[in-house]
């Protein structure tokens, strides 16, 4: 008697992430998925057949996606995928592209594979969303995903207190602190010293940072930024992500010389 093996498929919201050639008639993609995490696939004949993944497998996409078990080349197949948000605006508008490639880049780079991240997937679908519809600046939107991303990975930057002696942020005279990157943490005057790794913050660019680290992201998304705590805000947690990732992710580059290049 032949025992057939059991395929094993299951279906997931998913956003793709990446996706790669394979072959001539192969794609290979990277999705991260609600129910099973980051995953790579392989999207067998997608770029042969027009039908079967046509205008699909795009970046920044929201999908549904059917994946099986049965490993080819080592990796799960993708059985059917089906479009919930194309997220068109993004990929028409080269700013709000660069910042999408730049955060799926940083979710890629930072998650293991088949580890279940809810959070981080609803958290990168609500940005897609509002970066498309525009309802939050670029540069604030931005710094919400990086502090929603580091709390949820456990590493969020402290900003209330001195890392070394406690003081409040508050009881800080100084008008500028730093930032030191190696602790994670900001330090009083009395405390800092000279390091390869510290940041300078002006104090109004800490208390903003805090405000949206402590409201709901739909109250923090209608705050009025103040433009040079927002751009110094933003370059500090670009900054911290790149010390923890221990490199910069190519699209990072990209964004930061697009943005140079727009000023
Ligand atoms: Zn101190």
């Amino acid at each position: 008697m032949a025992f057939e093996r059991i395929m094993c498929t299951f279906a997931t919201p998913a956003i793709l992430l990446r996706r790669s050639a394979y072959g001539d008639y192969d794609l290979i993609v990277t999705l991260l998925t609600l129910c099973n995490g980051k995953l790579t696939a392989i999207a067998k004949n997608a770029k042969k057949s027009r039908k079967r993944f046509a205008g699909v497998l795009e970046p920044f996409s929201l999908l549904n996606v059917s994946c099986s078990d049965t490993r080819s080349r080592g990796m799960m197949v993708l059985q059917e995928a089906c479009l919930e948000n194309p997220c068109a605006g993004i990929r028409g508008d080269v700013m709000k592209t660069s910042y999408a490639s730049y955060w799926a880049e940083m979710v890629n780079i930072w998650l293991e594979e088949g580890r279940e991240q809810p959070r981080i997937y609803y958290l990168l679908r609500d940005c897609l969303q509002l970066l498309e519809s525009g309802a939050i600046g670029n540069e604030a939107l931005s710094i919400i995903f990086h502090l929603r991303f580091l709390s949820f990975s456990g590493l969020s930057p402290n900003l209330s207190r001195c890392s070394e002696c406690q003081m409040e942020t508050d009881h800080i005279t100084a008008p500028r602190f730093f930032f030191e990157l190696a602790k994670g943490g900001i330090l009083c005057e009395g405390c800092s010293a000279k390091s390869p790794t510290r940041v300078s913050l002006a104090k109004g660019t800490v208390k903003q940072l805090l405000w949206i680290q402590s409201n709901d992201w739909q109250t923090a998304g209608r705050l009025k930024f103040n433009p040079a705590a927002l751009n110094e805000g933003l370059r500090f947690l670009e900054k911290f992500v790149v010390f923890h990732l221990g490199k910069e992710p190519k699209s990072l580059i990209f964004l930061q010389d697009l943005r140079l290049a727009a000023q």
